[in-house]
């Protein structure tokens, strides 16, 4: 499936009914997931592997990744979202195993790709990315991660002995989904990390 099509077909999904700032639940544009699935699907990271969406929202990462031939399972703390998830996979026919979970503690087996847009940290009640990083350098041999502009340095060290292998700056649209925010849609740029790790014996 050629990266316009599937950002297509992702933008039909729903986004939260009910975003939590505390949470930084910021649903991927399609544009940024379709970019990310679609550097993971060239890698060959995604096409019969399993897949793992750490805090997967309402499930656009997840999602697109069953659609480019992945076994697709989600991880998310918040049930709400997990039911937009649901229904986001069947809507684009897709099976999507989505766990009700915290990424911290919950145990991962047989994972071979992370994809995942972490909270970054920019609200003080969010324990921020490295939760979700060291779960996910844990549990995979490939991840996908996006983050705050800036942000190499600490990555680099936070994952040794895995080797960041990739780095793109990425337009991110954000759309006004907090009181806060003063404006409609501002473009943010986030970096997408392609992390590599050795797989355990
Ligand atoms: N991956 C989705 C959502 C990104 S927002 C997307 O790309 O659109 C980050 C998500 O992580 C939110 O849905 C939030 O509820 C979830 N989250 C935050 N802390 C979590 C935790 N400890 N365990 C699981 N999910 C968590």
């Amino acid at each position: 499936m050629k990266k316009k099509q599937l950002e297509i077909l992702l933008e039909r999904l729903e986004s939260f009914l009910h975003p939590t700032p505390e949470r930084e639940q910021y649903s991927t544009p399609a544009v940024v997931a379709a970019f990310l699935l679609h550097l993971a699907y060239l890698r060959g990271d995604l096409e019969g592997k399993n897949v793992c969406d750490l805090g997967c929202g309402t499930g656009v990462l997840a999602i697109g990744a069953a659609l480019l031939g992945a076994r697709a399972v989600g991880v998310e703390i918040d049930p709400e979202a997990l039911r937009v998830a649901r229904k986001n996979a069947s809507k684009l026919g897709v099976d999507v195993d989505f766990i009700l979970g915290d990424v911290g503690p919950i145990c991962l087996k047989n994972v071979d790709t992370v994809v995942m847009n972490p909270p970054f940290g920019s609200q003080k009640a969010s324990q921020g990315d490295r939760a979700f990083l060291r779960k996910a350098i844990q549990v995979a041999t490939s991840v996908y991660s996006l983050h705050n502009l800036g942000s190499e340095g600490f990555i680099r060290r936070f994952v040794e002995p895995c080797k960041v292998e990739e780095i793109y700056k990425v337009p991110f649209p954000l759309r006004r989904c907090f009181e806060f925010h003063n404006e409609d849609v501002r473009i943010i740029e986030v970096e997408l990390y392609r992390i590599s790790c050795q797989p355990r014996s």
